[in-house]
Parts: structure tokens; sequence; C-alpha cells
């Protein structure tokens, strides 16, 4: 997708500051992060939504998950705990239009969901 952020993170058009990368995911520090840890793991493939997700990738949501456990191992906060989080359209908090999970931790998480 040309004009989609993360694509262009994907491509290397737009440098980012990585933590794992495989065959299908790319996970890297957020450029502003709400916790000392705060990762976005994303597909490689575009999917614009959490709700464009099918039968016909839905391997995409076993690889976000696998990814989370990965990052959490190399953050070394798997043990402590952490947060995963996927904003869903507008009222969701969604605001760049590819799909993407957030990863936070690093410190006691108290913000009330919602
Ligand atoms: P959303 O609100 O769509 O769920 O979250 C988008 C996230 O992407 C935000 O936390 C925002 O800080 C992050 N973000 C947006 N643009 C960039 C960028 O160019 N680089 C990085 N590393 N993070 C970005
Ligand atoms: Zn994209």
């Amino acid at each position: 997708m040309p004009d989609c952020i993360f694509c262009k993170i994907i491509k290397g058009d737009i440098p980012c500051s990585k933590v794992y990368e495989d065959d299908n995911i790319l996970a890297f520090n957020d450029i502003q992060p709400m916790a000392p840890v705060h990762v976005i793991i994303i597909p490689k493939k575009h999917i614009a939504t959490l709700m464009d997700l099918d039968a016909k990738n839905i391997d995409v949501t076993s690889n976000l998950i696998s990814a989370a456990q990965k990052v959490a191992r190399i953050k070394n906060i798997s043990d402590r705990g952490f947060r995963t989080v996927i904003n869903c359209n507008a009222e969701g908090g969604q605001v760049v239009f590819h799909l993407h999970m957030h990863l936070l931790g690093g410190r006691k998480l108290q913000d009330p969901l919602g």
C-alpha cells in the first residue's frame, strides 16, 4: 500500500528501531512510547484492520501472538507481565490503518481499559 506508513517501514523507506523480524512479521519500538516497553507488531502483508482478518489470512493471528511471545522474551518482561492491544477503527482508537498489535510493559499497567 503506497500511502501506508507501516508498509513504508517494512520497505525500509522509513527507519524504525527494530525489535524482531521474520518472514511474516516485523516488530519495532513505538515512536511515542506509552510505557518503558512499547512495541508495535505488524504483519508484513498489508491488512487494514482486525475486521479484515478472515479464513484466507487467519494465520496472521497466530503469527502476531507468536511474535508477541518472542518480543516479551527479548524485552525480558515475559514473567513480569505485559499487555497486548489491537485498536480497531475510529472509536477503537486506530490511527494507522495497517493491522498492528501494541505490546506494552516494563511497569505496572494501571490504566483501566477504555
Ligand atoms: P494506533 O492508534 O493506530 O493503534 O497506533 C499507532 C501507533 O503507531 C501509535 O502508538 C504511534 O505512536 C505509532 N507510530 C505511528 N507512526 C509511527 C512511525 O513512523 N514509527 C513508529 N515507530 N511508530 C509509529
Ligand atoms: Zn500497510
